[in-house]
């Protein structure tokens, strides 16, 4: 079907990660932001293509210069002012200006293409070193490269400031992009790489924007402007919609608000089976702004926050009182409802300036050092213990609960909570007040925590399942690889046994066990968790009235057998049928997968 400015309607499939309908014009962001524009000049033209080269290297100059200047006021860390006066000598660097112009001379190509020429030329030199260190240092050619053909295009490679009800389209987004993504009120995100869990993915969900990952190489697909429709429920995209698509996607989009609305209605209700049982909906956060939003949306206390935000949102790292104030916010806000601070979860795919200065280079790092492994390695453990301080602090002031993420077993929760002794006592020293009885808890996050659950239950306070990694590590299925997600199932069998047994594990201690990865926040797999005696689900804020108007037109007893059921099955897509038949009878509608 042909649609605006003659190009034809072309129709993509992906993950589908944040639902509802999303129609705008394409924001395309990082490397893929302008296609690079190839085309022949004439002898009397190079002049000026040269002249544009150099004043786009100027203007580059100066952005890094302004850059500089920046980090000299704001940054502790010298590391980066010196990175960033690399980049401006690399500006200059004969083997890139001198290369390009002989391009532009030689073969009569425009600067753009004769840049990227003698970029990829260089780029060949450096993939052939064989010390990986400098190897590496092709990004930096990247980076540089980028800049100037941004310069040349006229476009701000600082710049991520996209219009409202725009659709932005990236390879991905670095976490700080992600982060800003809310601020933009944006009508949709599509990706060529993550999967459903990926931490772009999660911060689409929070701030309510529809999304789909895993495209592949929608990037090459979509132009700046395109129009849009992204279905983040299907896991459709649309480029270049027909005008009749366009009405239909909208009328989809007025269908699916007033549901929307009808869901927000049991917000006050109470969140219980109809046979009496209560199961708690609680919210993910990553910082306390988004407290607000959760209790619009009915949670009923914080299952999750995920403080490594503040590593990620900041160039400085936060000091006592940045962890203490963000303490204080979630429990005020919270007004005695639980409140649970994740310590930092750093490494793998959420990286802090530090962490990139410190040029781990592992080879696996979400199999390295990451999350509470850092914290207790000499690089992470100063930055720990002042956050246990800041945390501490501020558990005198309400209820508050810490989790520790990716502990591994025994002696790892026994690490952690030995320096969490530590600074308690240094706090009763200083005769600074904290709650001597505060609770500490883990998140159980991959199979050799699950499969000692009855050990370490002896030994905390309450136990949280981080399913987005659990997951992850059980089935080896990289939460961010486009290539591998459709291995990444919640329903496995695998999966559901291991749940099963730490709840069960939990409950012989007599220590509550919750959900708090994505998988809690799926309609179809929370009654599943709740049968098994998880009777805390803590999700995305924006899925907690469509589980909950689930969980309330169920009973625990047809949940419990349900789950006695699905166990003695042998693969997801069984699991997965037997639930829906099961909700359908009951003449339960749901939404998207999210
Ligand atoms: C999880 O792994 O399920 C989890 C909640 O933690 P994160 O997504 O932050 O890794
Ligand atoms: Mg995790």
């Amino acid at each position: 079907m042909s649609a605006r400015d003659g190009r034809e309607e072309i129709i993509r499939s992906g993950v589908p990660v944040s639902s509802g309908i999303g129609i705008g014009r394409a924001y395309l962001v990082g490397r893929q932001a302008g296609k690079i524009p190839r085309h022949h000049v004439e002898a009397d033209e190079v002049d000026a293509e040269i002249a544009r080269l150099h004043r786009a290297i100027h203007a580059s100059d100066r952005q890094l210069e302004k850059i500089k200047q920046q980090l000299a006021e704001e940054s502790e860390s010298e590391t980066d002012f010196h990175i960033v006066t690399a980049h401006q000598l690399m500006l200059h660097d004969e083997h890139l200006v001198d290369a390009t112009i002989r391009y532009v001379r030689d073969e009569l190509i425009n600067t753009e293409w004769a840049l990227r020429k003698a970029v990829d030329d260089i780029r060949a030199v450096f993939e052939a070193i064989e010390d990986e260190y400098f190897r590496e240092r092709a990004s930096d050619v990247d980076h540089v490269a980028d800049r100037v053909m941004a310069a040349l295009l006229g476009r701000d490679e600082d710049e991520f400031d996209p219009p409202p009800d725009a659709i932005v389209v990236a390879d991905d987004l670095s976490p700080a992009d992600a982060a800003r993504l809310h601020r933009a009120a944006v009508a949709g995100l599509v990706t060529d790489a993550g999967g459903k869990t990926s931490h772009t993915a999660i911060v689409a969900r929070a701030h309510e924007i529809p999304a789909v990952v895993g495209l592949e190489d929608i990037t090459e697909v979509i132009e700046s402007d395109d129009l849009l429709i992204v279905d983040g429920s299907s896991g459709v995209v649309i480029v270049n919609p027909s005008a009749s698509t366009v009405v239909e996607y909208r009328d989809a989009q007025r269908r699916q608000a007033a549901r929307g609305a009808v869901l927000m209605s049991n917000r006050d209700l109470p969140s219980q089976t109809r046979d009496g049982v209560e199961v708690h909906l609680f919210a993910n956060i990553d910082g306390p702004d988004e407290i607000a939003g959760a209790l619009e949306h009915g949670a009923r206390g914080v299952g999750l926050t995920r403080s490594e935000y503040l590593f990620m949102t900041s160039d400085r790292l936060p000091d006592e009182a940045a962890h203490f104030e963000m303490a204080r916010s979630v429990i005020a806000q919270m007004t005695g409802m639980p409140a649970t601070l994740r310590t930092f979860d750093l490494g793998a795919d959420k990286l802090a300036g530090f962490l990139e200065e410190a040029r781990l280079d592992e080879p696996n790092p979400a199999l390295g050092l990451r999350s509470v492994r850092l914290c207790l390695h000499d690089l992470g453990l100063p930055l720990f213990r002042t956050q246990l301080r800041g945390l501490l602090r501020a558990s005198a002031l309400g209820p508050m609960r810490i989790m520790f993420p990716m502990i591994s077993g025994v002696a790892e929760l026994r690490a952690a909570r030995g320096l969490l002794e530590e600074i308690k006592a240094e706090l009763r020293a200083e005769q600074l007040p904290f709650d001597e009885h505060v609770a500490v808890g883990i998140m159980i996050e991959m199979p050799s925590s699950a499969i000692t659950a009855d050990l370490l239950a002896r030994e905390c306070d309450f136990f949280s399942i981080g399913t987005n990694d659990l997951i992850q590590y059980t089935m080896a299925v990289d939460r961010v690889n486009e290539y591998v997600s459709y291995l990444y199932e919640p329903l496995h069998p695998a999966l559901l046994r291991l749940i099963h047994g730490v709840s069960r594990a939990a409950r012989d201690a007599g220590i509550p066990a919750a959900v708090c990865g994505e998988m809690a926040g799926d309609p179809l797999v929370a009654p599943v968790l709740a049968g098994m005696g998880i009777h805390e689900l803590s999700m995305s804020a924006v899925s907690i009235p469509e589980v909950k108007s689930v969980l309330r037109a169920t009973t625990m007893s047809d949940l419990e057998r349900l789950v006695a059921k699905v166990l003695t099955l042998a693969t997801a897509a069984e699991v997965r049928q037997e639930v829906a038949d099961y909700l359908d009878e009951l003449g339960i509608q749901r939404g998207g997968s999210r």
